[in-house]
């Protein structure tokens, strides 16, 4: 086994973190307190090629692997939670299944504004009445012609008021046992019929665009069918595998970060004429956040491995996601514990990891969720 990173993965590292240092450092107490989407931060990691790192250069990414990519997340994670998870679905959500599933032309036409950080993409799978049970999708793609023809209404989607195309699940027939078949279609923003409000009060994440989405009789050309129409269902499933590695990985960089503000803070803070970190209770927690961050981390790479040499992810992205992102909450909790009543106030910045991190282990699947294709993958 070689745990080490290559060359291109470890430069990515330093870029990333470099970038996120300079460039997001500054801004992160703003983007949430504000609730502010970063537009022009966005606009600068397009430039760098962070929006393409999974994605061959053909289709204008940086022709990097899913590792390189998962330690990006991880990196921007560790500095702001909201541009970490605007990030992780840009580039999972909104881009990847095309990559996974289009056509050529497809790709051509739609993977490439994305991966070059032209334009962003959302997915919009999510509605007011099927979030875990996404089989229970209401939204209808009618073929009218050669367009297809969609009415429903999607909630919770993040980056979609800044987004160029959305990729939304419908449901566009019935199978031979009589249940539905819900496929995927690519919609551009600003087709005909579509309606994106973004008026969520949000408890963490706040700098993340999160929308909601009406789409009334949105005509968009048959061409736009993402995928195999049958296979819709098992397209999204792995599109999910895939994106769950990379809110592993932001909540690994946000674990991380709890970790370093923690020590930090125990070292410099004084109680009973000496640093508390001297005191054993306080040394324990951060053995044991320094022991999760390290354990979170080698899942998370482990999984990205595994998805980069084509072997089969779906059981160790469910692993990876749902300790990293238990490990964050924990580890952010943790960090509020060792600062006292400083963790509670927002300058401290422990408290916002909190908040962040409560939101990874509710999207992409929730942790019950991930317990569950867990106990599947164990064949119960
Ligand atoms: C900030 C934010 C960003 C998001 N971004 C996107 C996006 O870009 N695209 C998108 O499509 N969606 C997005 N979502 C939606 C997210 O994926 C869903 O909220 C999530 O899947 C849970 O669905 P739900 O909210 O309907 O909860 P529900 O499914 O109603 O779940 C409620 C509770 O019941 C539990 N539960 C449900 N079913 C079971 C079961 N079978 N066994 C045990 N427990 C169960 C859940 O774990 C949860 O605890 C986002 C959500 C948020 C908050």
């Amino acid at each position: 086994m070689d745990f080490n990173l290559t060359k291109e993965q470890t430069m990515i590292r330093k870029m990333v973190r470099d970038f996120a240092e300079e460039v997001i450092r500054p801004r992160t107490i703003e983007i949430d307190t504000e609730a502010k989407f970063p537009l022009d931060i966005f606009e600068q990691m397009g430039e760098l090629g962070l929006l393409g790192i999974p994605f061959p250069e053909e289709y204008g990414g940086s022709g990097g692997d899913t590792l390189s990519y998962a330690i990006a997340v991880e990196e921007i994670g560790r500095v702001c939670g909201s541009t970490g998870l605007s990030y992780a679905a840009a580039v999972s959500l909104g881009a990847s299944p095309i990559y996974y599933f289009g056509t050529e032309e497809q790709k051509k036409e739609f993977l490439t504004p994305l991966a070059s950080g032209e334009a962003l993409g959302a997915f919009g799978l999510t509605e007011p009445n099927a979030g875990s049970d996404a089989g229970g999708t209401k939204t209808t793609a009618v073929l009218d012609g050669e367009d297809f023809v969609i009415n429903g209404e999607k909630c919770f989607i993040t980056n979609a008021s800044f987004a160029k195309t959305l990729i939304v699940t419908a449901v566009t027939g019935k199978n031979e046992k009589g249940k539905n078949i819900i496929s995927a279609i690519i919609v551009p923003t600003d087709a005909e019929g579509v309606t994106i409000t973004s008026n969520y009060d949000k408890m963490g994440v706040r700098g993340s665009d999160t929308a909601e989405i009406v789409l009334d009789n949105v005509r968009v050309p048959k061409a736009n069918l993402l995928g195999d129409e049958k296979k819709g269902f098992s397209q999204f499933l792995y599109t999910l595998d895939g994106g769950r590695i990379s809110i592993a990985a932001l909540g690994l960089g946000i674990a991380q970060a709890s970790l370093e503000k923690a020590l930090q803070y125990a070292k410099e803070r004084k109680q009973f004429g000496k640093s508390i970190s001297n005191f054993q209770a306080i040394q324990f927690k951060l053995a044991d956040i320094a022991m999760e961050v390290e354990l979170a981390r080698n899942m998370v790479y482990k999984s990205a491995w595994l998805k980069d040499n084509d072997k089969p992810f779906t059981k160790e992205s469910a692993y990876a996601k749902l300790f990293a992102t238990e490990t964050a909450f924990r580890a952010a909790n943790q960090a509020i514990q060792i600062h006292g009543g400083y963790g509670y106030m927002r300058e401290y910045e422990v408290e916002r990891y909190l908040r962040d991190a409560k939101l990874l282990e509710i999207g992409e699947g929730t942790s019950e969720i991930q317990r569950l294709v867990i106990a599947r993958q164990l064949g119960c």
